[in-house]
């Protein structure tokens, strides 16, 4: 089984990589990709140059068991939508299970993405919790979830795709954008971000105010 964490990874921070460890563990999966996206359509543009955030990524990721990182998306021209990059995963892994891993914020969003009900056809979706946003109770998103939902892990090995899988792990309150914020007002981010990382970040003074 495949995991896929697609993102904006602006910049990457602790609590993604816990997610990824959290669930590659739990669901026992042979790797999770990590996927930067270049220039979401959902939010404001990332602060920094995809190839920066990519070399963090990178450098996060480096010796971490199962973890690696996927760059298709950046290698893409125009706007990438996760539903075609996940029909090329679907491609190259025929019969294989595919798990997209989401946090709930995205999960509460889902509804706005590019062919979103195409989503759960191409792959599992495997919802983490995450502190401060809560999984809709009514809407379209809401109604995705429970027609597909299974508590059960061996759910997700029994077919390629089709099952939503909410993961339960410890909560995190960490968000790119305090991260970035602290590093604009010349505040400490360790322990947010991987340390390799924080030497990046201090040594190029990304996401300083000037
Ligand atoms: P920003 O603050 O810039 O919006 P972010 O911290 O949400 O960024 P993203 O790169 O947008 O980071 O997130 C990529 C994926 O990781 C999304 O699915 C998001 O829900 C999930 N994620 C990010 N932070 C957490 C967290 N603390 N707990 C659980 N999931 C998270």
């Amino acid at each position: 089984m495949l995991g896929l964490l697609g993102g904006t990874f602006d910049p990457v921070h602790v609590a993604h990589l816990r997610l990824a460890i959290e669930v590659r563990e739990r669901l026992a999966l042979d790797e999770v990709r990590l996927m930067p996206a270049p220039n979401p359509r959902l939010r404001d543009a990332p602060q920094v140059a995809a190839t920066t955030r990519l070399r963090l990524l990178r450098a996060a990721v480096e010796g971490i068991p199962g973890l690696c990182v996927d760059d298709r998306e950046l290698r893409v021209s125009g706007p990438t939508r996760t539903v075609e990059t996940l029909r090329k995963i679907r491609d190259e892994h025929s019969g294989r299970s595919l798990c997209l891993i989401i946090g709930a914020d995205a999960a509460a969003r889902l509804d706005l993405w590019h062919q979103w009900e195409q989503l759960i056809e191409l792959a599992h979706l495997v919802i983490a919790r995450r502190p401060g946003a809560r999984l809709p109770s009514s809407g379209a998103v809401a109604a995705l979830i429970e027609r597909h939902a299974d508590t059960r892990v061996a759910a997700l090995a029994e077919r390629s795709a089709g099952v939503i899988h909410v993961c339960d792990i410890p909560g995190l309150d960490i968000s790119a954008t305090a991260v970035r914020e602290r590093l604009a007002n010349d505040r400490c981010v360790e322990f947010l971000v991987p340390e390799r990382v924080r030497q990046i970040l201090l040594k190029e003074k990304l996401y300083a105010k000037n």
